[in-house]
């Protein structure tokens, strides 16, 4: 090249890509039209130590790390580390270009908070977003950018453990939450100090594996598809969501990770995504145990085609891209625009203009009070009481000694559920000094851990029924590890371990009444755990400030307001059992013949220690055409002595229709508070294009004519839509 002075001088004037006063998508072009194919490709790669080792070794993954690479998935995460990193990137790089830091940050990065599943039975969603919030903040302080959360996986099936990570099962409800923790994650801006990039996974229909089995095949029609699982990722694209995360099952024999329909048709052509798809850990390279590619080679070509821009840790992009585009099987002009969505987030996100993050010491980043007051809160909002016969809750004053038994009363790892981000075991509140603190001038704690989760070891019984004899009461705290639920963690049975319910038996012989508090990632097949206690609390698993949310409600300081945002079976062998299955075609006679067709505990439920009646719930109208709105109201008023929170759950049913619709599905919920003897009017306005239409088979929605259902409790209300 002879450097004329023209050349000379470009050269030393800054690029249009560091400058940042420039458009984005301008400084996108730029950067993009100087990058070699090489450097290109590097973008599309998120690199981990190893193969597939998510590597703790900070020296060893330095030493591999090529600083072109477009992102990094890391679990040893510190901003000093982040900073070393990434300087390499920006310093020993030819353009300089920052690398996208990603971790599992699911529900808290330090201070953990309640699972996902737990956080929708608050049907709080601004406690939600503020939590992905705190969340954020303790990330970007970290050193991470980038989450692979929100899960906004319906899930009807709780023998697939990762019912614990996202928000149960409708379609609606992971909608509402998705939209929050997007926003909180993401802030106002991207560029905000302290947001990250959101990840809506897993796209999609990976809750529907066969038999709850995990990464096994899963059978969506194209019905379910668009009516059960699409509409939270789309309220997510809605909101703004950076990236998406393709899924490792497939769909009618394509994988989700090479779907063009999905992935391109579907997410960039019609909903306009222009962010970017990252793979699942290891899901293009899965393509060949799928049986839809040869090879690595094959792997890459079908899901780059489909509109999967980045490659999780298979390598497989690196290795095969180049020579792909040079048998002119990929178009380079497919490659630039992969790149340009990866380059267009690390704009969004100020990193090309602030790469480093602040290295404040751990005690600036973490557990900051507000922090913990939002982690506390959630706990308490999620906390569901499911029974509480004789209103035996909240314990009477004339209680004086309390049984505090079982595996889970000093437990901490458990508490915080799987996927606990950078939790740390020690930070955890135990249920135990939960107790402590909130009786200790009320009642003397009398503990004794009774049995391990599993296993056959009765030799704690004894003391443990010796500490129910001397009591008034017994709280008995049991339930899951956090290792039973989460990623890879089917059951084909979702009961509890035998040892558990003999313990349970042997405490009930004692004649005391029993407080069963469960701490699990799914919903449970309780069996005689139910018929034995008096009452049941379930706390999830609450994460770090569990202890003293639980103590509170059962004191009567705090009042439960928690309600299930996922159907309890009765049986294992009812699953899936959810409230918006379709219209049977025999309701009344068809079903099981040897145990009942109702499920334990179906969405929603939920009891509280104050009364709340419902009025009769108004409309504003009995026919409406397609563009006007009706207007429902119902008053709902607090009869009882004590303050509390209700959610007004708003369904409606479409009992004919040219398709058979499900028996009702919700459209709306809203939670508030009412003092003791306070009226308060719930609202809901009915949109018919939003709340009456429904999906075809390829997404385009309907609005059909004819006799709609409102439903509120056992109220139902009839209106008609018209042209
Ligand atoms: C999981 C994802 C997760 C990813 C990265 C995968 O095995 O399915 O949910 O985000 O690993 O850790």
């Amino acid at each position: 090249v002879v450097l004329t002075p023209l050349l000379i001088m470009a050269q030393k004037t800054k690029p249009l890509y560091k400058d940042n006063k420039a458009p984005l998508e301008k400084r996108v072009e730029d950067l993009l039209q100087r990058m070699t194919l090489e450097e290109k490709i590097l973008q599309t790669n998120q690199w981990t130590y190893g193969k597939n080792a998510n590597e703790n070794n900070i020296e060893s993954i330095q030493k591999g790390v090529r600083p072109e690479i477009g992102s990094l998935i890391y679990r040893s995460i510190s901003p000093v580390y982040r900073n070393q990193i990434m300087r390499k990137a920006m310093e020993d790089s030819r353009l300089g270009i920052p690398i996208l830091m990603g971790f599992d940050v699911i529900h808290g990065y330090r201070t953990i908070y309640p699972i996902p599943l737990a956080q929708a039975c608050s049907w709080n969603q601004e406690l939600v977003k503020k939590a992905a919030a705190v969340a954020a903040k303790e990330s970007r302080l970290s050193g991470v950018d980038w989450t692979f959360s929100p899960m906004v996986d319906v899930a009807r099936d709780p023998r697939w453990g990762r019912v614990a990570e996202g928000y149960g099962e409708d379609p609606y409800a992971n909608s509402v939450f998705c939209v929050a923790t997007v926003n909180g994650y993401q802030g106002k801006n991207l560029s905000d100090p302290f947001s990250i990039a959101a990840c809506l996974k897993h796209y999609i229909g990976y809750s529907l594996s066969e038999g709850g089995r995990d990464y096994h095949s899963s059978d969506v029609s194209a019905q379910t598809l668009w009516e059960t699982f699409m509409p939270p990722f789309h309220a997510g694209v809605k909101a703004g969501a950076a990236t998406l995360m393709s899924a490792f099952n497939d769909i009618s024999g394509v994988p989700a990770s090479a779907n063009h329909y999905t992935l391109t048709e579907v997410l960039k052509e019609r909903w306009k995504h222009d962010g970017f798809v990252v793979s699942d850990w290891g899901s293009i390279e899965n393509l060949i145990p799928q049986g839809v590619a040869k090879d690595r080679k094959e792997a890459t070509l079908k899901s780059f085609l489909a509109g999967v821009e980045m490659d999780m840790v298979d390598n497989v992009y690196v290795e095969n891209l180049a020579q792909l585009v040079k048998e002119k099987k990929i178009p380079e002009s497919k490659i630039d625009d992969a790149v340009r969505r990866i380059l267009r987030l690390k704009f969004r996100l100020g990193l090309f203009d602030n790469p480093y993050v602040q290295e404040l010491s751990e005690k600036d980043r973490y557990y900051q009070p507000e922090s913990m007051a939002v982690a506390q809160q959630l706990a308490e909002e999620s906390m569901v009481l499911l029974k509480n016969s004789n209103q035996i809750l909240p314990l009477s004053s004339d209680v004086k000694q309390i049984a505090l038994i079982g595996p889970m009363v000093k437990d901490q790892i458990n508490m915080m559920g799987s996927w606990e981000g950078q939790g740390i075991e020690s930070s955890v509140e135990t249920i135990f000094e939960g107790f402590t603190k909130e009786f200790s001038s009320k009642a003397v704690i009398n503990y004794a851990k009774g049995c391990e989760f599993d296993g056959t070891d009765e030799k704690g019984f004894a003391e443990a029924v010796a500490m129910a004899q001397k009591s008034d009461v017994v709280v008995l705290c049991m339930g899951e590890m956090k290792k039973w639920s989460g990623e890879n963690t089917s059951r084909s049975s979702i009961g509890l371990p035998m040892i558990q319910h003999k313990l349970l038996a042997e405490l009930k012989k004692t004649g005391k009444k029993i407080i069963l508090v469960l701490s699990n990632g799914r919903p449970l097949e309780l069996g005689d755990l139910e018929s034995l206690s008096d009452a049941i609390i379930e706390i999830w698993q609450p994460g770090i400030a569990g202890g003293t949310p639980l103590a509170g409600i059962v004191s009567g300081r705090l009042n439960p307001s928690g309600k299930l945002a996922i159907t309890f079976p009765l049986a294992t062998g009812q699953i899936p059992i959810y409230y918006s299955m379709r219209q049977p075609a025999r309701p009344k006679i068809g079903g099981y013949k040897d145990i009942s067709n109702e499920p334990k505990y179906w969405f929603g439920h939920g009891l509280s220690y104050a009364n709340f009646s419902y009025g009769t719930v108004k409309i504003s109208s009995d026919k409406i055409d397609k563009k006007s709105n009706l207007i429902a109201e119902v008053e709902v008023t607090n009869t009882s002595n004590r303050s509390g929170k209700e959610t007004v759950f708003w369904y409606i049913s479409d009992p004919v229709a040219s398709i058979s619709r499900p028996m009702k599905e919700l459209k709306f919920f809203e939670k508030l508070e009412l003092k003791a003897g306070e009226k308060k009017v719930f609202k809901f306005e009915i949109n018919p294009e939003r709340d009456l239409s429904f999906p075809d088979t390829n997404g385009k929605m309907h609005l059909e004519t004819g006799d709609f259902y409102l439903t509120i409790n056992d109220q139902r209300v009839k209106f008609e839509l018209i042209e």
